[in-house]
């Protein structure tokens, strides 16, 4: 364990976390949400003493600018570390809490996060902690003497140069940003001057502390008050009409109203109420009202079913260890609509009663409102949500409630893993196999796996459900590390849609090109929206986009930053790069050799979305992709659409194989499964297996029959093969074979480092150093190095990336070696920060 990661430990032995053990502790070691890989000490000025407590935010200065901090520990006295004496040791500018932010268990848990991903402790504690609470911290500019003496002396030689311009403006402004700068001067010159006028020694800059951004909202309410209290001056005989009216309006309000509902009731103003309160006859008062994610939307009433036997099986078990009170995992491997939800609800319930809290981490932000609403009706105000679309403000409410003890069931994506509850007993991760539980920036984590840590720590009751399993977890039910729970059938004995493979192969023979439909799946179609019932269509879109092709030099347009192609997007007319989002316009001649014979490959979702208008104008198509899924609202209202009727047909990508219930819908056709089978990714089969299930699971849920139609080239594959016939374990078998031939997980542990700049030869000699130090570390040869070679997405938003992968069949030995080499790369001179370390990468790109 790194040597900074020590003092939370030692501080939660001391009890430090409860109380103060020293009254008056000097020192504070502070954790600085920066790429650093330790905690820092600082001084504490005599006025913090008393309230300093370890979780709370303080301001520090850092280098050259002041961040926010976290105190993770208190101490009475000063070790020595690396030279420091005790006069080096800057004081604390801030102290921002006087009650921590962070409970010990969320200290405990970012703790493990840190140093189980190798991320820098701040990083992850900023990451625990709702977004609106990290103070932010603007560069601001002023003028300096030597500025305003020039700006004087080119104010007198009539210039009115850009360069003047800016130092006017630093001038009048006395602080300004640069933000405020550009918006002023409109022009891209504006940092390159504000830079030259910085080191001509004409302007400096500082840094300042910006408002924070999350509070507590407060409402302005109005009581009447008791006769007594009254001054007199206003007799009630007196009362003008508007004064009367107010208090009628009031008294007839039971008491008490908010002030804008008072005065569009009594249709009075203000000065009427002030009038009112001066005379004693009511008071003004203000009360923190909750933003409710929920809005005062309606719930559905919940049913009270008899479960299965299946499902009374898998709940008895969990239900006797949420009783038992110790750490325990599950996995509840149950096919689409056989129940999962049914169960957890039940779980989080039995929880409760024992008087303990419950946490639900779910995949998609797109998912939240379907489950929190169920979850809403069976619990009420104890549900407390969180899902990146909230509010910063939302976010805020929903935190403060959990950590108030007020709500007692989360709900979340990812980051609701460091959700503030104490006294945890259940923790469900539903769709557990999900890559979206994997944060893809740093802190690089994962959502399941913190939780997993979280209940053990925590001694809680950990339920983890899919219907297509990880592969790492089905394969620790198999070993024992968790009990495995099976719901093998739906619910009301309802049949599975049965999948059919179409080869595309024998149409392409029968067409001599390829086409996008087969006729089967056009016949479907057909025949489906004949019987009045309803489709899907989608496209797997991973790694798989339209695209533009020159026919006479056959160059496809590539993005300047990354190394991919760029995707046409018809209804903006333009191509986009789906990694850093540059735009440009559709050339009208191959910017390569100037053909003019530019042609579209491939089939984005809008392409799709043409043809199958063309072909059936007479159905309601809708499409749901990235582009429309950005835009919350108009999400929700196709989703609503489509259930009630509305609309006959979605077309979109595998986001739509997930969560939605539509019980009308009894074709679902996958356009084209191939571009997710053939990525370099040695989960590629088991994502394009998992997929198809889902698929399989979206259609025919309610009382007819479905069918589901693929197109593919490799029929013969065995991911589509046991995907077809619903055979897990069929899979699961051959899945294993190969990963066990090949070496890759769960038969090694795997990491990633990946080596990323601008500048090409340093990327390149600085991935040379790291695999020499890497060799150097494993002379014992207990690792397996592979590379450097470019990583699958050799640039991206402009920087090169080349990628070393390191296996072992040790965690320890496999954190020691890279935790060495890393250590022997950056003292020969290797840059650090160039350096990305990720333990258990999910998708490699
Ligand atoms: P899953 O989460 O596995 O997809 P759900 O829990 O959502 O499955 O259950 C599918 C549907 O069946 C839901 O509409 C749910 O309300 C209903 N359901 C669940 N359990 C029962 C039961 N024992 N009896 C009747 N209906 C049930
Ligand atoms: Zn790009």
């Amino acid at each position: 364990m790194p040597q900074s990661l020590l003092p939370v430990k030692a501080a939660i032995a001391n009890g430090n976390l409860e109380s103060n053990p020293s009254p008056s502790p000097e020192y504070a070691e502070v954790a600085v949400p920066l790429r650093v890989k330790h905690t820092y000490t600082y001084r504490l000025p005599v006025a913090y003493r008393q309230n300093a407590r370890v979780g709370a935010r303080v301001i520090v200065q850092f280098g050259r600018q002041q961040v926010t901090g976290y105190i993770v520990d208190l101490r009475e006295s000063f070790e020595t570390k690396s030279g420091l004496t005790d006069a080096d040791i800057k004081p604390v500018i801030d102290l921002l809490d006087d009650e921590p932010l962070l409970i010990p268990e969320i200290l405990t848990i970012v703790q493990w996060v840190a140093d189980y991903y190798a991320a820098p402790w701040g990083e992850v504690l900023k990451a625990a902690l709702p977004a609106g609470l990290n103070v932010a911290h603007e560069k601001v500019f002023r003028i300096t003497t030597l500025g305003h003496d020039e700006l004087e002396r080119m104010i007198e030689k009539g210039k009115t140069n850009l360069t003047c311009r800016v130092l006017q403006l630093i001038a009048e402004a006395e602080k300004v940003s640069m933000r405020l700068i550009e918006q002023q001067v409109t022009t891209r010159q504006a940092s390159r001057i504000v830079n030259e006028l910085e080191k001509a020694g004409y302007i400096a800059h500082e840094h300042t502390k910006r408002q924070e951004t999350a509070r507590t909202k407060q409402r302005k309410s109005v009581r009447l008050l008791p006769p007594e209290s009254r001054d007199g001056s206003l007799q009630l005989r007196t009362l003008t009409i508007n004064q009367k009216r107010t208090l009628d309006t009031l008294a007839n309000a039971g008491g008490t109203i908010s002030l804008a509902e008072l005065l569009t009731g009594a249709s009075v103003s203000a000065s009427t109420v002030r009038t009112l309160e001066k005379a004693k006859l009511l008071e003004v008062f203000t009360v923190d009202v909750r933003r409710d994610p929920f809005g005062g939307e309606a719930f559905p009433v919940p049913i009270d079913f008899e479960l299965n036997e299946e499902q009374t099986r898998s709940l008895t078990e969990i239900e006797a260890a949420i009783a038992a009170g110790s750490y325990a995992a599950f996995l509840l491997h149950g096919i689409t609509g056989s129940g999962k939800t049914e169960i957890y609800i039940r779980a989080m319930r039995a929880t409760l009663a024992r008087g303990k809290t419950a946490m639900m981490l779910v995949p998609e932000i797109a998912l939240t409102p379907v489950f929190s609403r169920r979850l809403r009706a069976c619990f009420g105000d104890q549900v407390a949500i969180f899902h990146s679309s909230l509010s910063v403000g939302e976010r805020y409410d929903e935190w403060g409630r959990l950590k108030r003890g007020e709500a007692r069931i989360v709900i979340g994506t990812r980051s609701a893993v460091f959700a503030p509850v104490s006294n945890l007993g259940l923790v469900v991760v539903d769709e557990e196999h999900e890559t979206s539980y994997r944060q893809h920036e740093s802190p690089y984590y994962h959502g399941r796996d913190t939780a997993i840590v979280r209940a053990r720590m925590e001694s809680a009751v950990v339920l983890l459900g899919s219907a297509t399993p990880s592969i790492e977890s089905y394969h620790n039910a198999h070993i024992g590390k968790y009990r495995y729970l099976h719901l093998p059938r739906r619910i009301g004995n309802r049949t599975l849609a049965t999948a059919t493979l179409v080869d595309m192969r024998k149409v392409f023979a029968v067409h001599q090109r390829s086409e996008v439909f087969s006729a089967e799946l056009l016949a479907e179609i057909e025949a489906t929206h004949a019987r009045g019932e309803q489709s899907i269509i989608l496209l797997n879109r991973r790694g798989f986009s339209s695209f533009v092709l020159c026919r006479s030099c056959g160059e496809s347009i590539h993005c300047p930053n990354c190394d991919v192609t760029l995707t046409f997007h018809r209804g903006a007319s333009a191509l986009v790069c789906h990694y850093c989002n540059h735009r440009q316009r559709t050339p009208m001649v191959c910017p390569t050799c100037s053909g003019k014979y530019i042609h579209y490959v491939g089939e984005g979702t809008e392409q799709i979305e043409d043809l199958l208008r063309n072909r059936f104008p007479t159905l309601r198509i809708a499409r749901l992709d990235r582009d429309t899924t950005s835009r919350r609202k108009l999400y929700e209202k196709v989703i609503s659409e489509f259930s009630v009727g509305e609309l006959d047909m979605l077309v979109g990508t595998q986001m739509l194989a997930k969560g939605h219930d539509f019980p009308n819908v009894t074709l679902v056709g996958v356009v084209s499964v191939d571009a997710g089978l053939s990525l370099p990714d040695f989960r590629s089969a088991e994502r394009t297996f998992q997929l198809i299930t889902q698929v399989a699971g979206r259609a025919g849920r309610g009382t007819r029959a479905g069918r589901v139609l693929i197109q593919t080239y490799h029929p013969d594959h065995y991911a589509l093969r046991h995907a077809c016939e619903q055979d897990y374990e069929g899979f699961y078998a051959e899945e294993m074979r190969y990963r066990k031939s090949l070496n890759y997980p769960p038969f090694v542990v795997l990491a990633s480092l990946l080596v990323r700049g601008k500048d090409a030869r340093t990327v390149l000699t600085t991935a040379a150093e790291m695999r020499t130090a890497l060799d150097k570390a494993n002379s014992n040869r207990e690792c397996r190095v592979l590379g450097p070679a470019p990583a699958p997405i050799a640039r991206l938003k402009g920087e090169y990336r080349r990628q070393i992968l390191v296996k072992a069949h040790s965690r320890a030995r496999l954190r020691d070696t890279i935790d060495k080499a890393i250590v022997a790369a950056t003292e020969r001179g290797c840059d650090a920060q160039m350096i990305n370390l990720e333990i258990d990468p999910v998708d490699l790109m």
